[in-house]
């Protein structure tokens, strides 16, 4: 039986879009259409009886066409940029789910509510409370208010966190790859489609290392490697897949064979172990 047999059975699911998935990539503006079916995957996950939770990033993409502003210079520009931008983002999310019968939250998290015991254990407790109302949380990085010190940065990795604080048992991480390759298949037209990653090793990771990250997302290979480490610790099987086309979430979890699967290996680890590493 393989793995992606028990993908059927999965309860609770994280499912992490980049920013290149959700923007068009000559204007940097929503792309509506995949919108509109992300948010019917997802809605129907939810009618399926399972808790789903989405990472989304794109505030700060999003901010800067609606700002017209090219090139970000400061991180006062950015964090403007998000601000105008994460509202956008979730009055699209709103509509849209609503328009699928569904009720949204957002969650906008910090590396510092994470490191510290009682928020974590507060943010914990809410995420229950809206599964147990049958809610949709969406999810970034409170974007506003990081530091460049204290922050995650990156939402593969904020999406991995999430993932281990609810105790969800699988992950899908959303971009514009297709997956592992055993080399950049950019540059290297022989680089070979992994689908499957047992146990993730050092070799692995140091090839993750050579792939860039796409024009609007902040995260290349190295920051999913990283995330489906914390995934695999925390019990959770990890997916990257290509998000082209939305319509491939429940494909993914109809178990076919998409993307690169991570196995987890759950063992006993403290989410501030890494948290410290991030
Ligand atoms: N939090 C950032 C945003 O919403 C995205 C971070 C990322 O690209 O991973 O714009």
């Amino acid at each position: 039986m393989s793995i992606r047999d028990h993908f059927r059975d999965k309860r609770r699911v994280v499912i992490k879009i980049g920013s290149s998935s959700l923007v068009h990539r000559e204007t940097g503006k929503l792309n509506l259409p995949k919108i509109e079916i992300l948010t019917r995957e997802v809605s129907d996950i939810r009618n399926q009886g399972r808790d789903v939770v989405v990472v989304s990033s794109g505030a700060i993409s999003v901010g800067r066409a609606a700002l017209g502003i090219g090139t970000l210079h400061s991180l006062k520009e950015k964090q403007a940029c998000a601000a105008v931008g994460q509202v956008r983002l979730m009055m699209i999310y709103q509509k849209f789910f609503a328009e699928y019968g569904q009720t949204t939250a957002q969650i906008l998290l910090t590396k510092q509510t994470m490191l510290d015991e009682e928020s974590r254990t507060n943010a914990r407790n809410t995420f229950e409370q809206l599964f147990s109302l049958g809610v949709i949380p969406i999810v970034n990085e409170n974007d506003t208010v990081e530091t460049y010190d204290i922050r995650f940065g990156d939402n593969d990795r904020l999406s991995a966190i999430v993932t281990a604080l609810i105790n969800a048992d699988l992950l899908i991480l959303l971009s514009d790859i297709d997956g592992l390759y055993s080399d950049d298949p950019k540059v290297n037209p022989d680089a070979g489609f992994i689908s499957e990653v047992e146990f993730l090793d050092e070799r692995m990771k140091s090839m993750a290392k050579a792939t860039a990250g796409s024009a609007y997302g902040t995260g290349g290979m190295a920051t999913k490697l990283a995330a489906a480490e914390i995934a695999s610790a925390a019990g959770a099987d990890m997916v990257i897949a290509n998000a082209e086309d939305f319509r491939m979430i429940h494909r993914v979890l109809e178990g076919e064979d998409l993307g690169t699967v991570f196995h987890a290996h759950p063992h006993e680890y403290q989410l501030m172990d890494f948290l410290e590493r991030i």
